[in-house]
């Protein structure tokens, strides 16, 4: 059966063809730029990476280009083998704790979410709707980024803010990456051979969060109502005082949009280094003697600890700290300096080991007393079985 796993951003539409249950990828392809100048996409089939420009006015030319490929490139002989199409949709408030087929309601919930999600649910409607017309026989699955996190005790969710905020206006915290926070809790299953386990899952990618999981459970997560809190990213602040809002658009003039725009996009890595969000400029900074790409570096490792820290104390204890996503996978600095300040709780790393990227393997020494593990992420396949499973 093949299944296909759609992303869908603003601007850009990701797309996974896969065997059922063999769990194949048959084809992974990338849209960007759609609706701008200059739009283009890759395709990869057997490993085979081809570039394309091409006129990209919404995110139906798209799915049309997509599908076209799939025909001339005979992955597929008839658009009907696609049987079902899981579609990635970043927040479902706390209607949905798990993946659902599509209808007519679950649209419409998912356009109640967009004062939420104002970038994200938009681009995820727009995507359905392009795969509802391309393929009309389909069948189709949301998944949440927000479905895993839904175990949260209130004691997690809620925020200490006046009670009626929650009930007249649904503040609380969502969390997201609930995709491949799953995706994670469930290899370390495997890797455990059991469902009864504590883990701290790390997953530092441009975006990043770090959840605390109890037997395959979320019980804490670092993002909140939306995704600029927890820890520093790439371009985002993480957890700050609330005040600082206030303090900037009374001594700057800017307005709430503006600051909010330099809290998201201007912040983190980006804001305090001045170099880069990208975690490779900011390493190579470093090397040259950049203070400040030091500095953001160290701010960023110290964040990353204190959340794992208090998730190591509300877990009362953990077995497993998992690295996921770009920086999780790939920075062997960033894991061995925050491996080294976790020393307190026992943590020893295996030097050799963590000289790796993009693998999974153990990489604390046998005498540590917390295993730490890089777990490669994959979210497109997390999404394929969440799809598989429903559309049976
Ligand atoms: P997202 O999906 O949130 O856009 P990714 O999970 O792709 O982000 O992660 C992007 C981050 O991973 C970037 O900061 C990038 O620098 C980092 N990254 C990728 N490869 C490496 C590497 N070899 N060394 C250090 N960081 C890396």
């Amino acid at each position: 059966m093949k299944i296909l796993a759609v992303n869908a951003g603003s601007s850009s539409m990701k797309f996974q063809l896969f065997e059922m249950p063999e769990e194949k990828v048959l084809v992974s392809s990338t849209f960007e730029r759609i609706g701008l100048d200059k739009s283009f996409y890759s395709i990869k089939v057997n490993d085979e990476k081809t570039k394309k420009e091409a006129v990209l006015l919404n995110h139906e030319d798209a799915v049309r280009l997509f599908l076209k490929d799939l025909l001339d490139n005979k992955i597929i002989n008839d658009l009907n083998e696609i049987s079902c199409v899981g579609h990635r949709i970043v927040h479902g408030a706390d209607k949905y704790n798990k993946s659902v087929l599509i209808d007519d309601e679950v649209i419409s919930d998912i356009e109640k979410c967009i004062p939420l999600a104002p970038l994200h649910n938009p681009a995820g409607i727009l995507g359905i709707r392009a795969i509802k017309e391309a393929l009309p026989k389909a069948q189709n699955v949301a998944i949440f980024d927000t479905a895993f996190h839904q175990s949260m005790e209130d004691v997690a969710y809620l925020y200490p803010v006046p009670y009626e905020w929650y009930t007249n206006y649904g503040v609380r915290r969502y969390g997201f990456h609930g995709t491949s926070h799953q995706y994670i809790s469930n290899r370390i299953s495997s890797i455990l051979g059991t469902d009864k386990f504590k883990a701290i899952i790390c997953h530092l990618g441009n975006g990043a969060s770090i959840t605390a999981v109890e037997n395959g459970k979320c019980v804490e997560t670092s993002m909140g109502i939306t995704p600029v809190a927890g820890i520093p990213m790439g371009t985002r602040c993480g957890d700050i005082d609330p005040s600082i809002v206030e303090y900037v658009m009374r001594t700057s003039g800017k307005t709430i949009d503006e600051v909010m725009t330099d809290l998201n996009k201007k912040s983190g890595l980006l804001g305090v280094s001045g170099v880069s969000s990208d975690s490779r400029d900011i390493e190579e900074a470093i090397a040259s003697g950049n203070t400040r790409a030091f500095l953001a570096h160290n701010i960023y490792i110290r964040k990353i600890t204190s959340f794992i820290a208090s998730y190591y104390c509300i877990l009362g204890g953990a077995d497993v700290i998992a690295f996921t996503a770009g920086i999780g996978e790939n920075s062997i600095d960033t894991r061995k300096d925050i491996m080294n300040a976790l020393k307190p709780l026992g943590v020893v790393i295996d030097e050799e080991a963590n000289k790796v990227r993009s693998v999974e393997r153990l990489i604390s020494d046998k005498d540590s007393k917390i295993k730490c593990y890089i777990i490669p992420t994959n979210e497109e396949l997390m999404m394929a079985r969440e799809a598989y499973e429903l559309s049976k």
